[in-house]
């Protein structure tokens, strides 16, 4: 048997139909940019994550500058960002021109080190701060963060690539933030038919004005108030995301249960497993388990390889190590747990409609790995 560490073509009955019959329609009209399905898209999106704006564009990583920018981060502004993060969050912050400064990880969420987040604003007055919303749920305390954030004037963006229908406090995460971000990779939560990625905001001006950023800065068709790029979410995509949204419930349903599954039988193994805050209820993005003993993480690793199993190591490197960090990396604070965090991560497969025969066959092999 085998079982992948992601399989994102376990498509519901009747989807591929339903997609061919758009595409073969949306194709004969050539309706290829913008219209109703990129309209409707935004509209449920606004609905299913409790938000009053969302503005559609190309990818995730586009997201996060368009958020940067439309927040007024400029040329040589200080952004905090976590040190364990996807790369994009990282190149964000530099492709607009600011700097970023890592912040320790705090182990037991994979989220930021609050303190050190604390110490690291007042010592450096930053611009911005990103929080990346890791694994499927959330940074512990966000509220405490948010509001700390608007008491002392730092603009606050949550990189949701990986949060998308987590809940915290019994709400949709992106609901309170200031402006927040998604991504459509295919492999993600809600994944599109190739890139895509979305900003989330309550606030009409920021809505306004990332809206403008992500279509050429145009307030009309050619007069264009901002220098802005074309980041702009394609027809084609937003009519696969429309149909994947039917079935968004039953996918992080799934994802939730298989999630579940292994929270039980990981807790009486000996391994350590990290699981939500009891603040967020999480969207089985990705199981994390912390394996400090690097002769036992890789005899496991070699074990699952052998046994046709897949797993991930999300992130191996923290940011501040990565090479293409070392010109622009403006500050790193903390201790070094990100560097151990990031050495001791492992991941077992979590997709939408796992079976129990897969679930059971993952779980009895690394019983049998471990000693
Ligand atoms: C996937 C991801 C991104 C980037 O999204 P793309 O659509 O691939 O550009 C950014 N941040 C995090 C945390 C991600 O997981």
């Amino acid at each position: 048997m085998k079982v992948p560490f992601i399989d994102i073509k376990r498509f519901e009955d009747g989807f591929l139909d339903e997609w061919y019959a758009k595409v073969s329609s949306l194709s004969s009209s050539a309706s290829f940019i913008g219209g109703n399905e990129v309209s409707q898209l935004e509209m449920s999106l606004c609905q299913f994550l409790d938000v009053e704006n969302t503005v559609t564009c190309s990818n995730g990583t586009d997201a996060l500058q368009i958020a940067l920018r439309a927040s007024g981060v400029e040329r040589e502004d200080l952004v905090l960002i976590p040190d364990v993060t996807f790369w994009a969050t990282f190149e964000a912050v530099i492709n607009v021109g600011a700097k970023p400064i890592c912040i320790d990880v705090d182990e037991s969420s994979g989220g930021v080190d609050e303190e050190v987040f604390y110490e690291a604003a007042k010592k450096f007055k930053p611009k911005a701060a990103i929080l990346a919303h890791l694994y499927g749920w959330g940074t512990p305390n966000l509220k405490k963060i948010r509001s700390f954030c608007e008491a002392e004037n730092i603009i606050l963006i949550e990189d949701g690539a990986q949060c998308f229908g987590v809940n915290y406090q019994n709400q949709a995460i992106y609901k309170d933030a200031l402006i927040s971000t998604t991504s459509f990779y295919p492999a993600k939560v809600l994944g599109a038919a190739g890139d895509g990625g979305a900003i989330f905001t309550n606030n009409e001006d920021l809505a306004d004005k990332a809206r403008k950023l992500s279509n050429h800065g145009r307030d009309e068709h050619y007069g264009h108030g901002y220098v802005g790029w074309n980041s702009r979410l394609d027809t084609l995509q937003a009519a696969f995301l429309n149909i994947s949204m039917k079935y968004i419930n039953n996918r992080i349903g799934s994802r939730r249960q298989t999630a579940n599954k292994y929270k039980k039988f990981l807790a009486n193994l000996n391994i350590q497993h990290i699981t939500p805050h009891p603040d967020f209820e999480e969207n089985g993005y990705a199981n994390l388990c912390i394996i400090k003993d690097e002769g036992t993480k890789s005899k496991i690793q070699v074990g699952f390889q052998d046994l046709g199993i897949g797993f991930g190591n999300i992130y191996p490197g923290a940011m501040s190590d990565q090479k293409g960090a070392k010109a622009d990396l403006a500050s790193y604070c903390g201790t070094g747990k990100s560097k151990i965090f990031c050495k001791s991560v492992f991941n077992l497969p979590l997709f939408p409609y796992m079976n129990d025969e897969e679930i059971n066959y993952i779980l009895r092999s690394l019983e049998g790995l471990i000693d």
